[in-house]
């Protein structure tokens, strides 16, 4: 069924009612049922609503309240921003099987409407032209990328595991774990709530207390099966995890443990959930350089088909790359892959540091690099892959809103740029979430979301052979 037609058919089955103020109007395919019928129709009237475009199909995929929310702010965002008049709508299925907000928009032309419900790829338009009994009629929104990013198979290249602890197990080490804190964090609502942040040292400050939640080393092995569980939830057929042995400084945990207790989570996830994947251990920049030779040599023992690369994250602004050329070198001679985070919270010197000094394969975000024109034309030349997590870097403030986001800029620039999601239970995103803002902030078409996923596979760690069967997948 295309997207017209199923729109249709939860059109045909749908009542609308429009709240405006103390009026209540109840609209279905009969026209206006009840309420102020002058006051709707005198005046064209677009009724959108963010949609589940299954709806009426034979297999409907259900949206959680969660997703529609979502869905909801940023149309709502849109509408405030742009100084467009609405109104709030509810609108439910006769039977009453699913309801959704939506927003009553006035005096809008056929095109407008049409204009808006395009930009949302899961949005439905029930335009009324303002005559009298009109039954009105359903716009069409273009491309269901919305369902697309429901069927591709998703690659995820940058994910910190302890980010990204779903919050049902991370309950579960809050209840064991959390002192006194369990008393107050009792649900997953109220982990929503704790895990808010207004900036970079906030988000710090809950980093830590996921990271005292971690007792022992063992606790790794079910992180990595529960974040892999959540990934292969959502569609995602290959992930490679970061994740921090080198954090306990205390001692308190030790990192050649850890990485043995990840490898084990991770190649058991593999086979429960038919995906691939791989670890990479992030050596920190906070700590010594002198040290990071010493800190690889602890956990390559463990290399092979989950350990794979290393990474580097940390206080980009304050340790520079080049302080880690030496030790890149040494993990490379010993068969590491290497990754490093560049161009997030420092600038252009930071990624040509990344990529010369350290010669990185891929670079954790890297949206800063329009800093220097050369830099592009060197990255573009080398095909460097660009980790981009949209939603992190709002919610760390590196950018002010998604809508300025340089993705999209990226990509034309002829970047090798993949979508990813960072630390998906800090920042409440996934993948699939990030996919959904870039049709909604960018208008991004189906062709792109393919592009961004070649891009991902082409740049992971993993063996050709698996490369190709993904990406037969994405062009079915
Ligand atoms: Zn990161």
């Amino acid at each position: 069924m295309s997207l017209t037609q199923s729109l249709q058919a939860l059109y045909e089955n749908a009542r609308y009612d429009i709240i405006l103020g103390a009026e209540r109007i109840t609209l279905s395919t009969e026209g206006v049922l009840s309420g102020n019928v002058s006051l709707l129709f005198e005046q064209p009237v677009a009724i959108i609503t963010s949609y589940n475009p299954s709806a009426g199909s034979e297999h409907p995929i259900l949206l959680s309240d969660e997703e529609n929310g979502r869905a909801q702010r940023r149309l709502e965002e849109y509408l405030q921003s742009r100084g467009i008049e609405y109104y709030d709508a509810v609108g439910y299925a006769v039977d009453g099987s699913h309801s959704e907000p939506s927003f009553a928009l006035f005096r809008m032309s056929r095109e407008q409407a049409a204009a808006i419900g395009r930009r949302f790829g899961q949005a439905a338009i029930f335009y009324f032209d303002g005559r009298p009994q009109s039954k009105g009629e359903v716009l069409p929104c273009g491309e269901d990328t919305y369902s697309l990013i429901r069927r591709l198979p998703l690659v995820e290249l940058h994910l910190h595991t302890e980010g990204s602890i779903p919050l049902s197990h991370l309950l579960t080490l809050v209840e064991k774990r959390g002192g006194e804190q369990a008393d107050r964090l009792r649900s997953e609502a109220d982990l929503i709530g704790f895990l808010r942040y207004r900036n970079f040292y906030e988000f710090i400050q809950k980093w830590l207390w996921t990271i005292s939640l971690i007792e022992t080393e063992e606790d790794y092995e079910g992180l990595v099966f529960a974040v892999m569980k959540s990934l292969h939830e959502i569609g995602v057929v290959h992930a490679e995890l970061h994740f921090s042995p080198f954090d306990y400084v205390d001692g308190r945990l030790k990192a050649p443990a850890i990485a043995e207790a990840v490898c084990s989570g991770m190649k058991r996830a593999k086979t429960a959930f038919g995906m691939s994947g791989a670890m990479i251990a992030d050596i920190v920049r906070n700590h010594p350089p002198e040290t990071a030779i010493e800190r690889i040599d602890s956990i390559a023992p463990f290399l092979g088909d989950e350990l794979v690369a290393i990474g580097l994250g940390g206080n980009e602004a304050k340790f520079p790359p080049e302080l880690f050329t030496r030790a890149f070198a040494h993990a490379r001679k010993r068969g590491f892959r290497t990754v490093a985070h560049a161009g997030e919270t420092a600038g252009a010197d930071s990624i040509r540091g990344a990529l010369v000094d350290l010669q990185a394969e891929r670079i954790g975000h890297g949206i800063r690099c329009f800093e220097e024109m050369s830099l592009v034309e060197e990255l573009v030349r080398r095909r460097t892959a660009l980790e981009v997590c949209m939603t992190s870097n709002e919610a760390t403030g590196v950018i002010d809103d998604l809508g300025d986001h340089p993705i999209r800029k990226l990509m034309q620039a002829g970047l090798n740029v993949s979508l990813n999601s960072d630390d998906p239970t800090m920042f409440r995103t996934d993948l699939r979430e990030e996919f959904g803002a870039f049709v909604s902030e960018f208008r991004g078409t189906g062709d792109e979301i393919r592009q961004l996923l070649r891009n991902a596979v082409s740049a992971a760690f993993v063996d050709e052979s698996r490369k190709n069967e993904i990406e037969k997948a994405l062009s079915e």
